[in-house]
């Protein structure tokens, strides 16, 4: 089995939003096609993904260092023991050997959606839907998976002519597609208009549904206690990032509201996690987001669960971000709490397949082999583009 060649396409996103410190306006993503000569039903067997939202494409990286050295691997370094499949850990591994440590940013996203193209690649050797091999090889197997996975919509940015009416409509609108727990943008600045914007959320939702708030790393310790005070009535399901992810007593501080705290979608590796916990004291209900396209893919995601279990948290405290298939495959076939889901925004990138059901705020498991973007059409007619033109 070989690697024939890998493309990356830096892609603008479709999104006029914002959240309370970003303009989304000008986000870009790459998407990721490796292409092997391994012979399937549609041709040559390739493997996709891309880098998730919210932090910009990384072609440079790709094209510049880590393409050349993948396609420069021995089989040794590339296939598994067996030499039928490649071998996604290893392949990172070999990827790793001239970098030097930290610094994980200016890397882990681009090795992370090559990581995730490569297991798109094993799953569709496998003629598997990619879930099923990660719990059969890392979870409690395939055996014991659940039928669906605890699934909350999140936007609700900021960017509409009335904030308040908007939101209500959005969160209304998530609740008649079968979500139950939401999670809007605040902290954008105008602690009145946030009020009303949760307010308004809250009207929208059906019993039960939990409010979470995503702050977007507006604040620093002190205004970040002052907002988590001013919101804990409304008893928010929980705030994520309420201040710079790197600002440990920060996040210490606002926890000691007693408001249940999230972070993670902007650390990048286990180690960083490591610090996030030990320094930031946030207590056993604290979730953790990390993004898998984002931080070194399954592997660097099993690495953060490792931690996270050193720090006595269970799986069920890791909601991983970025609201697409990779995500869902890796909730699931690593047996982790549920995810975020993204209806309707990001254009092409964001949303489930169509395989997907969403009902009483669970997404249902997809059939397709790999990761199944062939069944998100819009998605698919790029990455479809892209390996046609190796
Ligand atoms: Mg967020």
């Amino acid at each position: 089995m070989r690697i024939k060649t890998v493309i990356e396409r830096t892609v603008k996103v479709d999104s006029k939003v914002r959240n309370a410190r970003v303009d989304l306006g000008q986000m870009t993503v790459s998407a990721v096609a490796v292409v092997t000569d391994v012979h399937g039903d549609g041709g040559s067997i390739t493997g996709f993904a891309f880098n998730s939202f919210g932090r910009y494409g990384c072609g440079g990286p790709l094209r510049d260092r880590f393409i050349p050295r993948l396609l420069a691997l021995e089989p040794a370094d590339l296939l598994d023991p067996a030499g039928t499949n490649v071998d996604p850990g290893r392949i990172l591994a070999a990827l790793l050997t001239r970098e030097k440590a930290a610094g994980h940013a200016e890397r882990s996203m681009a090795l992370g959606t090559l990581e995730l193209a490569l297991w798109d690649v094993v799953a569709k050797v496998e003629r598997r839907p990619l879930y099923q091999v990660l719990a059969d090889r890392f979870g409690g197997g395939a055996a014991t998976l659940p039928g669906d996975i605890p699934t909350y919509a999140a936007g609700g940015f900021y960017g509409n002519a009335d904030e308040v009416p908007a939101v209500g409509a959005t969160v209304a609108g998530w609740r008649d597609a079968g979500f139950v727990d939401a999670k809007i943008k605040a902290g954008g600045g105008d602690l009145g208009l946030d009020c009303r914007r949760i307010e308004a959320a809250r009207a929208a939702q059906p019993p039960g549904g939990r409010l979470a708030l995503d702050l977007s790393c507006a604040f620093d310790a002190a205004s970040g206690v002052q907002f988590a005070q001013a919101v804990k009535p409304y008893d928010p399901w929980f705030l994520e990032e309420p201040c710079d992810p790197l600002d440990f007593e920060g996040y210490h501080a606002v926890a000691q509201t007693g408001c249940r705290i999230a972070g993670g979608e902007n650390l990048f590796a286990a180690r960083e996690f490591d610090n996030f916990l030990r320094y930031g004291r946030l207590g056993p209900g604290v979730v953790l987001e990390p993004d898998p396209a984002l931080a070194y893919g399954v592997t660097g995601l099993r690495e953060i669960v490792a931690v996270a279990q050193a720090h006595g948290l269970s799986k069920a405290a890791i909601y991983p971000h970025g609201g697409n298939m990779m995500s869902l495959h890796i909730v699931a076939g690593l047996g982790l709490a549920g995810l975020e889901a993204y209806p309707g925004q990001f254009g092409i990138f964001g949303g489930f397949s169509r395989e997907i059901d969403i009902r009483d705020g669970r997404a249902s498991l997809p059939s397709a082999p790999g990761i199944g973007f062939e069944e998100q059409p819009a998605l698919f007619a790029l990455f479809d583009e892209m390996a046609r033109s190796a």
